[in-house]
């Protein structure tokens, strides 16, 4: 849990009512009115909530005497998985992973913004972070480590309420499919957070799904190393030709962003009001 900042509420205060305009834009631009996601309420709440949990003294203390800003709010950082010469996994008909991971996370990222959750991504373009500190003459053979490292960095160097994974999967059998979320051990609320998402999932998006949130093992470095709330969700599977078709589509992957925006907006309020 978090200690809410006053920057922090008064961030989520002026996008809370910018959000209700942009509500009813999202449902029919972004493809998600067809589903139950809005209308299951929990986005309304987690906005009610945040609301209610602010008071007149929270407003920040914008340009004191001394010019000085107000400290960042926490965040949820939303990290796309791969990019630059990196493309992750790949389906029949070259969709890239990168590509994908990019497309649901600027979804995420559009959701925090229009529901007023404080936000960060680790990359919003297409490259490898091996030298975003640029502390090094040569990356040469070190860039996939060194991309995770300045990933896992940038989640300890801001204040990282949740730190949200985005992935897509692959398997040798081509009829495997579904989203599947992993949640670091480092961290009590990575669990109770991926359930929740497992579930929206399974509830809003893919009935059939049977999956359970899986603990991370040691080869997934960033959730095995991070210290913050942490889930990596793989969001379904290029090998899979069906799904890999609804990946390719804008409108499915917002109803995918959405479960994956719902539960963790949910988390980041409760931390911000607690
Ligand atoms: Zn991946």
């Amino acid at each position: 849990m978090r200690k809410k900042t006053m920057s922090a509420a008064f961030t989520a205060l002026c996008f809370t009512a910018f959000g209700l305009v942009l509500l009813s834009l999202s449902i029919g631009i972004l493809g998600i009115g067809g589903t139950d996601i809005i209308s299951d309420g929990r986005i309304s709440a987690a906005v009610k909530l945040e609301s209610e949990s602010l008071s007149p003294e929270e407003e920040p203390q914008t340009g004191g005497e001394n010019g000085t800003v107000s400290p960042s709010p926490p965040v949820i950082l939303i990290d796309a998985g791969h990019g630059g010469e990196d493309g992750g996994a790949f389906s029949a008909d070259g969709v890239l992973e990168k590509d994908l991971n990019l497309a649901m996370s600027r979804d995420v990222a559009a959701l925090c913004l229009i529901f007023g959750i404080p936000y960060e991504m680790t990359r919003d373009e297409d490259v490898l972070l091996y030298d975003r500190y640029g502390e090094l003459e040569s990356y040469e053979g070190r860039k996939k480590s060194l991309d995770l490292k300045n990933r896992l960095r940038m989640a300890e160097e801001l204040d990282t309420v949740l730190f949200l994974s985005i992935h897509m999967n692959k398997f040798p059998s081509e009829g495997v499919k579904g989203f599947q979320v992993y949640y670091s051990d480092n961290a009590a609320d990575s669990r109770p957070l991926a359930e929740s998402v497992q579930s929206f999932v399974k509830s809003h998006v893919q009935p059939y799904n049977e999956r359970l949130p899986k603990s991370a093992d040691s080869s997934i470095y960033l959730l095995k190393n991070i210290n913050t709330t942490a889930i990596l969700a793989e969001c379904g599977f290029l090998s899979n030709v069906g799904e890999a078709a609804e990946l390719n589509t804008p409108s499915y992957r917002m109803k995918l962003a959405a479960s994956l925006f719902v539960p963790s907006a949910e988390y980041y309020v409760r931390c911000a009001a607690s």
